[in-house]
């Protein structure tokens, strides 16, 4: 059924990069042999699961939505990819993206835009958009995004669906290509809060082959679910950053409305301020860029990644050279080298100081911050993007627009606590708003708590 749903919407909302019904098929019907056999099956047995097309696949392709690796077949599978498999998920593909994860809208693709499939004129966000859009299709019930500065909440919010980011180390980055090593996170995006708890219970926990993996005992995070009594808890809402311009009043709105929600069921509400959030988008777009240009240099046509077939002219660089900066021209789009460009800038000699230095001391306030407001209170909350879903081609040609989509999310990020988005209605026009609760490292069970 969900073979069919996929290659029903397929064609108007774009969520795939790959689609294997073959393989599809026969670990379904592994499966079942399984619970013929009497086998003990895993929590996920038969559930039809989308990944996002940035983790490694060993049976299918992985391309970031990039030409640069159009033909990359892994010789491996992503940590992640191997736990859904050992649950007895059924993988049906991989799911479109911005390339290499960035941008806030899947417009950045080499397999064309993906459509929110709430209103087809939309963007369903981004970089996870595909993963979200699938879900929200109905498609399949749950799939993996990662977040590296709201990728997998931000796609959630505008998609009305659940998507977590996990604390950072706390599921593994084993077999994801990296964007930004330092803020890159796998998370699950699903239907509802139990069923994303059910997902993270199967992802989350050690790999020694991520040496930033945390190796401490993973909750029961499904377990937290049969409570809703919120008495004891202390709610901070984000009062000031929400009241910015540029801000939807939908969006306001629907924070105040989720406040008055959690203080009926017993929480205490108190208004909070991050006050270096001025600085979370400056200082992300130094930070991440940067570790993307250091990422990305191995992509060269030589060592991995396309390489070009033209070597006409070469006797003037060089063959070696002309490879590189034809492979590199050829294989990335312009947001990738727009990245590229910038952290190579913000990481070279004479300027490493003024800007990546600096952006590291910023990021070590912004994580202060987050630090004092946990002495205070439990959960923060606030909204997830400052609108809802824009229309395809709206910011495409702006950056700087674009970036501030990621207003409310980066934080989460730069500071490495866990964050969820939540459904919270819908606006004027029928299009989905949502919220975000986020908690300290390592409390993605008071996020699911709370969520559910
Ligand atoms: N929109 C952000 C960016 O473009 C976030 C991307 C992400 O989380 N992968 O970098």
């Amino acid at each position: 059924a969900a073979l069919d749903a996929i290659e029903a919407s397929q064609p108007t909302i774009n969520a795939f990069t790959h689609v294997d019904r073959e393989a599809a098929l026969s670990a379904a019907a592994a499966v079942d042999a399984k619970r013929a056999a009497g086998g003990r099956l895993g929590p996920l047995a038969g559930v039809p699961v989308a990944v996002k097309d940035v983790l490694c696949t060993r049976d299918m392709p992985t391309t970031c939505s990039s030409r640069m690796l159009k033909n990359f077949r892994p010789p491996y599978d992503a940590g992640v990819v191997e736990r859904l498999r050992a649950a007895d998920a059924v993988i049906v593909g991989k799911t479109n993206m911005d390339e290499f994860a960035m941008g806030a809208s899947t417009e950045n693709s080499a397999f064309g835009v993906t459509r929110n499939p709430w209103d087809t004129t939309r963007i369903p966000g981004g970089s996870s958009g595909g993963a979200a859009a699938c879900v929200a299709a109905g498609t399949v019930p749950l799939s993996i995004g990662t977040d590296t500065g709201g990728s997998i909440r931000q796609p959630a919010a505008m998609c009305g669906v659940t998507g977590l980011k996990p604390t950072y180390g706390r599921v593994s980055r084993y077999g994801l290509i990296a964007f930004a090593s330092s803020l890159d996170q796998v998370g699950p995006i699903g239907w509802s809060v139990p069923d994303v708890a059910l997902m993270m219970q199967t992802i989350a926990g050690y790999d020694a082959r991520d040496s930033t993996s945390l190796n401490l005992d993973i909750s029961h995070y499904t377990e937290v679910l049969s409570s809703h009594d919120l008495r004891g808890l202390k709610i901070g809402i984000l009062r000031e950053s929400m009241d910015r311009d540029g801000v939807d009043d939908s969006v306001r709105q629907a924070t105040l409305d989720a406040a008055d929600v959690f203080q009926s069921i017993g929480a205490e509400m108190v208004e909070i301020d991050l006050p270096h959030n001025d600085y979370w988008v400056p200082t992300y777009y130094v930070i991440a860029p940067c570790e993307a240009s250091s990422n990305l240099s191995r992509y060269d046509g030589a060592h991995y990644g396309h390489r070009t077939s033209d070597l006409s002219d070469s006797d003037k660089l060089g063959p070696l050279v002309t490879t590189y900066c034809r492979s590199r021209a050829e294989g990335f789009g312009d947001e990738v080298k727009r990245r590229i460009m910038v952290g190579t800038y913000a990481l070279s000699e004479g300027y490493a100081d003024q800007y990546y230095s600096q952006a590291l001391k910023v990021r070590r306030l912004i994580k202060g911050d987050y630090d004092a407001a946990f002495s205070q209170v439990d959960l923060l909350l606030g909204p997830v993007t400052p609108t809802p879903a824009f229309p395809l081609g709206q910011k495409v040609d702006d950056p700087i627009q674009m970036y501030l989509c990621d207003l409310f999310t980066v934080g989460a990020n730069l500071a490495g606590v866990p964050a969820i988005s939540l459904p919270a209605g819908l606006d004027a026009s029928g299009l989905p708003v949502a919220v975000q609760l986020q908690a300290p490292v390592l409390e993605e069970s008071r996020l699911l708590f709370a969520g559910a």
